[in-house]
């Protein structure tokens, strides 16, 4: 198991002291309505950790199927295949998989790969006519995101990016409670997202296939966490990076960072980013009139918190059965969820990581313009 998923599964049950809701409990929950509109057929690219995290949650979507998997290696497409009853015609490899634009049963590719991979096979899938759904982040920059986007608008499809944090019903009901003003101003964020990340030797700490270190894995979650608590976009950045261990975190690969970012109102945000400290999941808001904190924040969850109001008490649902029958709804029916999901959304986090980036390296304060 990696040290980034028991990281999150520690996090879970230490955070409660009991184990995650079951997924049978969750069906439960969510099965007594019915339903019989479109359903989303997808295929998963890249059947690691996460792919497997997203298949098991999808069993117990209403809007979504699993359909078909593109991989690289056919004994991983072997028990998926037996696992969930998908039929040799709906199963690709990395070289043949631009065949998927002549396979009906195929809405959309689900891309969850390593990030340096994104952005080709991203524009890959979008050139078969299909909706592209990928992992954040979207690629290794701003300019890969954006031809990301430009590509799935040239090939009149989707692009959806994994923010899974933006139909997690706690979530939901502070950003909501922003929204509606009770926070009134907000003033401040902070956001600390981090854990020790083990095997030496795993693609997240290979630049060209990660793009980067702490920061594009899980730092990512305190960028994207303060513009939608704060709901406003970040004009200015300034960071400040501590190697510790120049020989597991090369050049190129951020061990931690700490990063402040301005915001047109004023409000101001302080976060950490690291692959060397543990239990950092945890966001803090405060407004002229009340305040939020949430911990953890951004693991698979229950996610737990409070507001000057009292403790948070909505339901834990898979995020990820949520998400994919959110995005269904998205692409069937164009209903949006409170904080976009879309391509665009995730060109703003990449172009706020390399402002992070160019400050941590130069020591300028980098203004940004979204
Ligand atoms: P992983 O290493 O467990 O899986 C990656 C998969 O890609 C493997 O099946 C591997 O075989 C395949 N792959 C294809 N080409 C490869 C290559 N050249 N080198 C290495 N692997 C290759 O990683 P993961 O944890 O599943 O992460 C995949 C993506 O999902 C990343 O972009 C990551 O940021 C994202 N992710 C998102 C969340 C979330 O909560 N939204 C959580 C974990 C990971």
């Amino acid at each position: 198991m990696s040290t980034r998923r028991k990281f999150i599964e520690n996090i879970t049950v230490s955070a409660i002291g009991l184990p995650l809701l079951s997924s049978s409990a969750n069906l439960f929950a969510s099965s007594t309505e019915k339903y019989d509109g479109p359903i989303l057929k997808i295929a998963i690219m890249g059947l690691g950790s996460y792919g497997n995290r997203v298949a098991e949650a999808m069993l117990n979507c209403k809007k979504a199927k699993l359909v078909g998997v593109i991989s690289g290696t056919p004994s991983k497409i072997t028990k998926w295949q037996e696992k969930y009853g998908i039929p040799t015609k709906n199963c690709y490899n990395y070289d043949n998989f631009d065949a998927i634009k002549d396979n009906d049963d195929i809405d959309a590719v689900y891309v969850i790969t390593p990030n340096g991979l994104h952005c080709e096979q991203a524009i890959r899938v979008a050139k078969a006519g299909k909706h592209v759904i990928c992992e954040k982040p979207m690629g290794v920059n701003a300019k890969e995101g954006q031809r990301m986007v430009d590509a799935c608008k040239a090939a009149n499809v989707k692009l959806l990016i994994g923010y899974r944090m933006h139909y997690e019903p706690k979530t939901v009901h502070v950003i909501q409670m922003r929204k509606n003003g009770e926070f009134g101003q907000p003033k401040f964020f902070q956001g600390q997202s981090g854990f020790v990340i083990g095997d030496p030797t795993q693609w997240r700490l290979k630049k060209e296939l990660s793009g980067g270190g702490a920061m594009m894995d899980i730092g990512i979650y305190s960028i994207n966490g303060a513009r939608y608590m704060l709901g406003e976009d970040p004009i200015w950045v300034t960071a400040q990076e501590t190697k510790t261990d120049p020989v597991k975190f090369k050049e190129g690969i951020d061990e931690t960072i700490q990063f402040q970012m301005g915001f047109p109102s004023g409000a101001v945000a302080n976060c950490l980013s690291t692959y060397n400290m543990n239990n950092l999941d945890r966001f803090f808001m405060t407004g002229s009139k009340g305040w939020m904190e949430m911990k953890p924040s951004t693991g698979y969850g229950p996610i737990e918190g409070r507001t000057h109001k009292g403790e948070l008490n909505q339901p834990h649902i898979t995020h990820q059965t949520l998400q994919m029958d959110g995005m269904s709804e998205l692409i069937f029916d164009g209903k949006q969820p409170i904080v976009p999901v879309d391509g665009e959304e995730g060109v703003k986090d990449m172009k706020i990581i390399d402002a992070v980036f160019l400050a941590a390296k130069t020591g300028d304060k980098v203004t940004i313009n979204l």
